[in-house]
Parts: structure tokens; C-alpha cells; sequence
């Protein structure tokens, strides 16, 4: 679609609902109220390798059909694939589709959310060429591998190694935590590439193929009983030099790009759950179906949330205009992530005061889990992408003009 066809919000909303009405199933009370819908599970829940398995390729069957319909990269630029639309055309399809059992599609989360914005700002043609689209339609599923044992706040402690050897770069090192990294095709990977320079300097960031043999992808399991998360283990993983991010020695910049992306996505609750207004109206009719939506307590909590919700996407709004205008998103995308997290907190507290003791107990109703859920993992979403401390000390540095934490390191 180019500058002068572009559709009004309207004709473009009537064309994405007929959309969803040829492809998707409208919502019933039964499957808004209790969850996403039937077709959708809990990123963190417990399945068989069979159903992971199943869940992926209906993912990718989606994004296919999104994508190929014109609304799978709606914000995109037309030169790499998107639609070269606004973001206000954006939100029409995502309120559009708030009203249909759609496809799971936290397969794409990390991908979608950090990887491609990554490739899209840092890589070379060639490898733009290769995956962009592909991320976009669905083809191609990426994870991305930054922290490690001992590096997690502390992201710039990394120690896995790159080494040059001619055209190519020898990677060798372990990773955790890695989201999706089972099922992903390609990873994006911080290393590091000079041990003598200043902690933050002499890091590189490359583009890698998770398939390789030398990559070894071990599950953890997390007390939401699902292992959405791995041990990743390289071992002298060849990587052509055309796969590397940026320049030679300057990956934290690059990674900057991944983390404020990350951020972004969490408070607005792709990952974070409870703080995205999507998750309002799910919450609201929630209180309805118990007949507390007239409560005044109740009524007071959800202003808060619905408050909350809007302060997140606003900030959220903030840093997507830095974006377009060429610089790059600070303090606003901590803001985001924490207020959506907080959001996260309120949330639960409210469903724990309306489901009682169904959050917990397993009474074989369904969908009940999508709400238990929330509340097992957002310690997760409280911790990845950032923590909550780390989170307030760069709003307390960079915002408020507070003295620097002390550190013990150069
Ligand atoms: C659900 C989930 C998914 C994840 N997915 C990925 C992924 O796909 N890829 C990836 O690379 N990583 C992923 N992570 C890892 C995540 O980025 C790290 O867990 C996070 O950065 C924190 O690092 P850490 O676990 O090493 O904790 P630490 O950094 O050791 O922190 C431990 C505690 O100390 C506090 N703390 C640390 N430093 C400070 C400080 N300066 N001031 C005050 N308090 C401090 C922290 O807030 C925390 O409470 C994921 C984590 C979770 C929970």
C-alpha cells in the first residue's frame, strides 16, 4: 500500500474484520471471560512436545495468513514487506480483534518483539533479506540469547567468546534463560569479542542458526510447570562474519535496540499480561460474569488498572515516536515495562479477590488457568527484560538525577 492508497481507519477496519470473519471465530462469553480463547494457552504452561509442536505450526499458519492479507507488519516499511501503515491503523486491527478467538501467538513474541526491529536497524542487507520478512510471515521463529550464568542484570558480564577466523567468527559459551529457544530457527546472540576493553565496549552481536549442531538446547522448568525457558550450550558455533550486528566490539549499542523493544512489548503486555487494555476488557468481563462489576471497591481497583493501562501505552507511544524520528528510546520504555508489570500486580490482586479459591484450585472448568497464570508468572515478567530494581534505579539516574549506584567493577 503506498502514501496515496492508503485506506482511512475506517474502510481499513471494515477490511480487517472482514478478515477475522472469514478466517476466525467470533467470541463467546465462555471463551473471552475465562481466557484467551480455547485455541490459546498460557505462555508458561505445562504441554507435551506434541502440543508444543502443534502450537507452532498454527502459529505459523497464521502470521502466513496475516501476513499475506496485508495485516501481519501493519507499521512495516513497504520497502522490506511491511504495509507502510500508522500505528493508529494498528490499533484498529488489535480492537478488531480483541472480538475473535485468534490463534496463539506467543511463539512469535520474542521474535516479532526484538529480534526483527534488531535486524531491521543493525544488519547487513543480506541478512535482512534473508529473515526480516520471513520473521514477519511466520517462517522463521527467533529467540534471543543475552543472559548467561553469571550476566543477567548485569548483562554486559557476558563471557561467551567470539573469535575471528577469516570470513567467519568461532562462538563458544552458554546462555540461560533462553525463551523459545526449542523451537526457534535463529537466535540472536551477544558475545564477547575484546577482553580488553572496558566491560561495556568490546561485545559483538550476531545473527545465529539455532539448528547448528553445535548448539546444545537443554529445557529448565519453571514453577508454572511449563519450561518455556532453556540452557543453551555453544560449542565452537561457525558464524559467517556477513551474520554480525553492527560493528565489531560495539554490540551493547545494538543490544540497547533488543532490550527497548523488549521493554516496550513487556509493558504493554505482549509479555507482561494484565497491563494491556486488551487484558482490561477481559478483566472487566470478568466482574460481570460475578455480578462485582457494580461493587465499589471493585469498580475503584479496575479505574486504577484502566488508569495504569493507559500511562504504560501512552509512554509506550512516547518511545515509538523517538523511534520514528531517528533517535533512540531511554528512560520511557523503563517506565513502560515497570508500570506495566505493576499493572500486572494490580491485576492479579483484583482476579485473586474475584475467582477466590477456583484460581487455585484445579476444578476441571475451563480455561481457568489462563488467569492462575497471570499470577505464577508474573514474578517472570517482573524479573525478564529487566527487573523492577533495575528497572527504578535507571529512572532514579537517568530521570530523576540521582547519584549512580556504587559499583565494584570498571
Ligand atoms: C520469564 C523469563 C524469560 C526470560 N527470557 C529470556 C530470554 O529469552 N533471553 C535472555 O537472554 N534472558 C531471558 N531471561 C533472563 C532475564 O533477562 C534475567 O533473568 C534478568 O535480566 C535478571 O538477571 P538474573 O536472573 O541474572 O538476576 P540477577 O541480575 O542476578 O538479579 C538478582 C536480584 O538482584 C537484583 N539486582 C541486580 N542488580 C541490581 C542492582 N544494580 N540494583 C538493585 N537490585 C539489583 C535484581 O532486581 C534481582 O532481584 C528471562 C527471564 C525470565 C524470568
Amino acid at each position: 500500500m503506498s502514501e496515496t492508497t492508503s485506506p482511512s481507519i475506517e474502510e481499513f477496519r471494515a477490511s480487517a474484520q472482514a478478515f477475522l470473519d472469514r478466517t476466525c471465530e467470533r467470541r463467546t462469553e465462555e471463551t473471552f471471560v475465562w481466557g484467551q480463547g480455547s485455541d490459546k494457552v498460557g505462555m508458561f504452561e505445562e504441554k507435551s512436545k506434541a502440543d508444543e509442536q502443534r502450537i507452532v505450526e498454527t502459529a505459523k499458519a497464521w502470521r502466513r495468513q496475516l501476513f499475506d492479507a496485508g495485516f501481519g507488519w501493519i507499521t512495516g516499511p513497504l520497502e522490506f514487506g511491511g504495509s507502510g501503515l500508522t500505528s493508529a491503523h494498528q490499533r484498529a486491527f488489535l480492537e478488531e480483534a480483541t472480538g475473535y478467538r485468534t490463534p496463539d501467538e506467543n511463539p512469535f513474541t520474542i521474535g516479532l518483539g526484538m529480534v526483527a526491529p534488531t535486524i531491521q536497524a543493525h544488519a547487513t542487507p543480506e541478512v535482512r533479506d534473508r529473515y526480516l520478512q520471513a520473521l514477519w510471515r511466520g517462517e522463521v521463529i527467533a529467540c534471543q540469547l543475552f543472559s548467561e550464568p553469571i550476566a543477567g542484570s548485569d548483562l554486559a558480564g557476558i563471557q561467551t567468546r567470539a573469535v575471528r577466523d577469516g570470513d567467519e567468527w568461532v562462538i563458544s559459551g552458554q546462555k540461560v534463560w533462553t525463551s523459545g529457544a526449542q523451537y526457534s530457527d535463529i537466535g540472536e546472540i551477544i558475545t564477547r569479542t575484546n577482553v580488553d576493553k572496558p566491560k561495556h565496549k568490546g561485545m559483538t552481536m550476531f545473527v545465529i542458526d539455532m539448528r547448528d549442531p553445535a548448539i546444545e538446547i537443554r529445557p529448565l522448568r519453571q514453577m508454572t510447570g511449563g519450561a518455556s525457558f532453556n540452557e543453551v550450550f555453544i560449542n565452537e558455533l561457525r558464524v559467517p562474519d556477513s551474520h554480525r550486528l553492527g560493528d565489531v566490539d560495539e554490540g551493547w549499542g545494538v543490544a540497547l535496540t533488543t532490550l527497548m523493544n523488549e521493554r516496550m512489548s513487556i509493558g504493554t503486555g505482549m509479555g507482561g499480561g494484565g497491563s494491556s487494555l486488551g487484558s482490561f476488557t477481559r478483566l472487566v468481563a470478568l466482574a460481570q460474569h460475578f455480578g462485582r462489576n457494580t461493587d465499589p471497591v471493585v469498580r475503584q481497583q479496575l479505574a486504577d488498572i484502566y488508569m495504569h493501562a493507559n500511562a504504560s501505552r501512552w509512554n509506550n507511544l512516547r518511545g515509538l515516536a523517538k523511534i520514528k524520528s531517528g533517535q533512540t528510546p531511554g528512560p520511557e520504555m523503563s517506565i513502560a515495562k515497570l508500570t506495566g508489570t505493576l499493572n500486572g500486580l494490580r491485576t492479579a490482586s483484583v482476579v485473586g479477590e474475584l475467582l477466590g479459591p477456583r484460581l487455585t484450585a484445579d476444578t476441571g472448568e475451563w480455561g481457568t488457568f489462563a488467569w492462575s497464570e497471570l499470577i505464577v508468572g508474573l514474578p517472570g515478567a517482573r524479573i525478564a527484560g529487566g527487573t523492577d530494581e533495575v528497572m527504578r534505579n535507571i529512572l532514579g539516574e537517568r530521570v530523576l538525577g540521582l547519584p549512580k549506584d556504587p559499583s565494584h567493577q570498571k
